[in-house]
C-alpha cells in the first residue's frame, strides 16, 4: 500500500500508524528522536531535527500524504514537503499552535472564549490584569501541553513572584466552570463532518485524568452550540481530519479553552467505544476515503490515563474484562508523563 508519513513520534503518532496498519498503509515517521515510540510500530522513520529541510524533502518523497501528531510543528520547514499534501493543511497548524491566533479565529466564527490579552511582558501582564481582573491564568501562546507553561494567578500580587519567560504570552480569565468537554470532528476531504460523542473530561494539576461518555446531562444541553461553532471552525479552515475544540461547561453555555488540529488524548475512549476509532477516521480522511460510523459501540465508555511511574497491577486491571489497556512503550516514567491509558466499556 501507500506511506502515510507522520511528522512527531509520540503516542499519538503510534496509534495512527497502528489505525492506518489496518487499512494497509505503511507509515513513515518524522520525529527528532531516533527511537520514538511511533517509529516502533512504523515502517519506516526519519531522525532529524524539524528545520532539516532536505531531511524533509526525502521524507517527503516517501509519502503519499503527510499528517502532524502535535501541533509545534514549526510551518515555515513545511515548505519541504513540495506537492506532497499536508492533512491537515499548513494554515491548520498554524492557527491552532499560537493560544492568540486560535482564540481571534474562534471568535470569528462566533465562538467564545475566555476574556484575554496578549502579554508582552511584566508591564502588560499588569495591565492585563488590570483589565481583566483576577482569577486568571497566564499562559505561554505557544508549545504548551499538560498544563505546562502556564501560572495560576489568584491576586494581582502574584505577577511580581512569576519570572516571566522571554516569549510571548497570553492573560485569560479563569472560567468558574462546572465541567469540560470536547468536541471531537472528523471531515473527509469532501466536506463530510461526523462528531464523536463528547466526552467529559476532569483534569489533575493541567493533565487530562478522566474521560466519560456519556457526558452529564448539564453537559450534553451545551453540546449542540459547541459542535455547530466546531463545523464552523473546520469549513473555515477547509479542514481535511480529525479536529478537536475543548470547552469549558458554564451557566452562561461553552466557553472555548483551545483546539488541537489533531487526534485527541479525550478521544481514546473511541479505540473500543466508538464503531470507528478517531485514529481510523483521520486516516481514512487524509486518504480520501470514506468516513466510518462514529457512534457508541457501547452503552457508556470511560478512560483514564496512566500517568507517571505508579506501578499498577496490569494483571489486576485485565482480569476485569470490561478493561482495555494501552501502554506506550515510553522507556522512562516521569511524573506527570502520559504513559498509557485504560479504557472500561459497560456494555449493558
Ligand atoms: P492540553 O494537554 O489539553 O493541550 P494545555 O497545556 O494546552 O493542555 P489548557 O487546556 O490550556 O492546557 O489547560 C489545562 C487545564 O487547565 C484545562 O483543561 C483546565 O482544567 C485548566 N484551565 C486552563 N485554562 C483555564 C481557564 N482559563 N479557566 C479555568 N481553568 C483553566
Ligand atoms: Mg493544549
Ligand atoms: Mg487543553
Amino acid at each position: 500500500g501507500e506511506t502515510i508519513g507522520i511528522l512527531g513520534g509520540g503516542q499519538l503518532g503510534r496509534m495512527l500508524a497502528m489505525a492506518a496498519a489496518q487499512l494497509g498503509y505503511r507509515c513513515h515517521i518524522y520525529a527528532p528522536e531516533p527511537d520514538s515510540i511511533a517509529a516502533e510500530v512504523s515502517a519506516a522513520f526519519t531522525c532529524a531535527a524539524w528545520d532539516d529541510a532536505g531531511a524533509m524533502a526525502r521524507f517527503a518523497a516517501d509519502c503519499a500524504v503527510v499528517t502532524y501528531e502535535f501541533e509545534n510543528v514549526a510551518v515555515g520547514p513545511l515548505a519541504a514537503l513540495g506537492d506532497v499534501p499536508l492533512r491537515p493543511n499548513a494554515r491548520a497548524l498554524e492557527v491552532a499552535q499560537d493560544r492568540l491566533s486560535e482564540k481571534r479565529f474562534v471568535i470569528a466564527q462566533g465562538g467564545t472564549p475566555a476574556r484575554f490579552a496578549p502579554v508582552g511582558g511584566a508591564a502588560e501582564l499588569a495591565a492585563a490584569i488590570g483589565a481583566i481582573g483576577t482569577p486568571g491564568v497566564l499562559k505561554t501562546r505557544r508549545e504548551g501541553y499538560d498544563g505546562k507553561g502556564q501560572w495560576r494567578i489568584a491576586a494581582p500580587e502574584d505577577a511580581r513572584a512569576i519570572a516571566l519567560p522571554a516569549r510571548p504570552l497570553i492573560y485569560e480569565a479563569f472560567i468558574d466552570f462546572f465541567a469540560e468537554f470536547s468536541v471531537i470532528l472528523c471531515r473527509g476531504e469532501d466536506g463530510d463532518i461526523r462528531f464523536f460523542d463528547s466526552a467529559e473530561n476532569v483534569h489533575v494539576g493541567g493533565i487530562l485524568a478522566r474521560s466519560s461518555v456519556p457526558a452529564s446531562p448539564v453537559v450534553e444541553v451545551q453540546v449542540p452550540a459547541a459542535r455547530a461553532l466546531a463545523a464552523r471552525v473546520a469549513a473555515a479552515l477547509d479542514y481535511v481530519g480529525v479536529l478537536t475544540l475543548e470547552f469549558f461547561a458554564t451557566a452562561d453555555g461553552p466557553v472555548f479553552n483551545e483546539m488541537a488540529p489533531r487526534v485527541h488524548n479525550s478521544g481514546h475512549w473511541t479505540i473500543e467505544g466508538a464503531v470507528t476509532s478517531q485514529f481510523e477516521n483521520h486516516v481514512r480522511a487524509i486518504c480520501g476515503l470514506p468516513l466510518g460510523d462514529t457512534g457508541l459501540a457501547a452503552r457508556a465508555v470511560e478512560m483514564r490515563n496512566v500517568i507517571g511511574d505508579a506501578a499498577e497491577d496490569w494483571p489486576a486491571i485485565l482480569a476485569d474484562p470490561a478493561n482495555h489497556l494501552h501502554l506506550y512503550g515510553k522507556a522512562a516514567a516521569h511524573p506527570g508523563r502520559k504513559m498509557g491509558h485504560v479504557t472500561r466499556l459497560t456494555l449493558a
